[in-house]
């Protein structure tokens, strides 16, 4: 048994080493990835329940590197963010976005972008200045961009993050409230900040069908923000029973692998253009 233990210890800090040993490799690969041109975006539609139209896509960032190969955003994500590599690699997304969204309008394809923002892009102040410069810069109207942002954007410094949204707003920039649920103060700050959109978390969504506890917290989550002028979003929709339900409850739009998978820009146009012929 003692030996056994021992061993049981000795795997999971051998895990727990190649851990460290993988975040610090993905890292040292990903300080190279913005000079390398291994970042890329990809689009998801969102979808009017009540018009069926489409109304809007969010950018999804993905970086390919040649000795890791695909990686997913849920691991290097918060790696960006603890290096502090975020707030370049951030300029890249708005960068591209903009340059996106100008692309689709004059192109028949107009549709508003959304990009995700971290905490740290709030930090120094200056994510008004740099989304108003990437608009000027491309000449695109403000009503083609919004913004996506978590809660943990409202912790560091919610006095400056409630007037940058403020500010946003009155510029055209739309706000969403991201993954709606899931933090631990969420009715505090939908009560202070300026917002337009919310979102309700996939983990609600994906239990939707199952659990009718689940579905009474998504009816009241959209009762709740209905009632404050917000609009509601399901993200992560999978399932035609999951959307039926959803309609039901009146939400107000839906994203999600039922109706479109993100993708590359051309593949999101081609994609757009068969949806509304159909
Ligand atoms: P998020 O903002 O909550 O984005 C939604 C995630 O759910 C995306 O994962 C998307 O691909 C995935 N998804 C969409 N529909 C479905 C569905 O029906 N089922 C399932 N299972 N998943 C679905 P992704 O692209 O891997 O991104 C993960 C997270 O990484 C994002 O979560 C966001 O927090 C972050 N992220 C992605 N791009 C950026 C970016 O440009 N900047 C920043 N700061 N964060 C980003
Ligand atoms: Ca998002
Ligand atoms: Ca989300
Ligand atoms: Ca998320």
């Amino acid at each position: 048994a003692k030996e056994r233990g021992h061993n049981v210890c000795s795997y999971f800090s051998e895990e727990l080493h190649q851990k460290r040993r993988s975040r610090y490799l993905i890292a040292a690969q990903l300080h190279h990835a913005l000079e390398r041109n291994e970042f890329s975006l990809v689009y998801q539609p969102k979808i009017s329940l009540t018009t069926g139209e489409v109304v809007g896509a969010e950018a999804l960032l993905r970086w390919h590197n040649a000795e890791l190969g695909a990686v997913p955003a849920d691991l290097f994500i918060p790696l960006a963010e603890d290096t502090g590599l975020i707030n370049e690699i951030g300029d890249w997304v708005l960068e591209e976005a903009v340059a996106q969204a100008k692309t689709w309008c004059e192109s028949g394809c107009a549709t508003p972008i959304a990009i995700n923002l971290s905490a740290r892009q709030f930090q120094d102040g200056s994510i008004l200045q740099r989304i108003e410069n990437a608009l000027s810069g491309h000449g695109l109207d403000s009503r083609w961009l919004s913004v996506e942002l978590t809660e943990t954007c409202f912790l560091a410094n919610a006095e400056q993050t409630a007037d940058t949204l403020l500010a946003l707003r009155e510029r055209g920039v739309g706000v969403s409230i991201d993954d709606f649920g899931t933090g631990f103060s969420s009715l505090s700050y939908i009560r202070t900040m300026s917002l337009d959109h919310l979102k309700i978390d996939r983990s609600f969504i994906s239990s939707i069908t199952g659990s009718n506890r689940d579905r009474q917290l998504v009816s009241a989550i959209i009762a709740m923000s209905q009632a404050l002028g917000l609009s509601v979003v399901a993200e992560g929709v999978e399932t035609h029973e999951q959307l039926e339900v959803l309609r039901e409850l009146g939400c107000d739009q839906v994203q999600g692998y039922l109706i479109c998978r993100p993708q590359r820009a051309d593949d999101f146009v081609s994609w757009y253009e068969q949806y509304s012929i159909t």
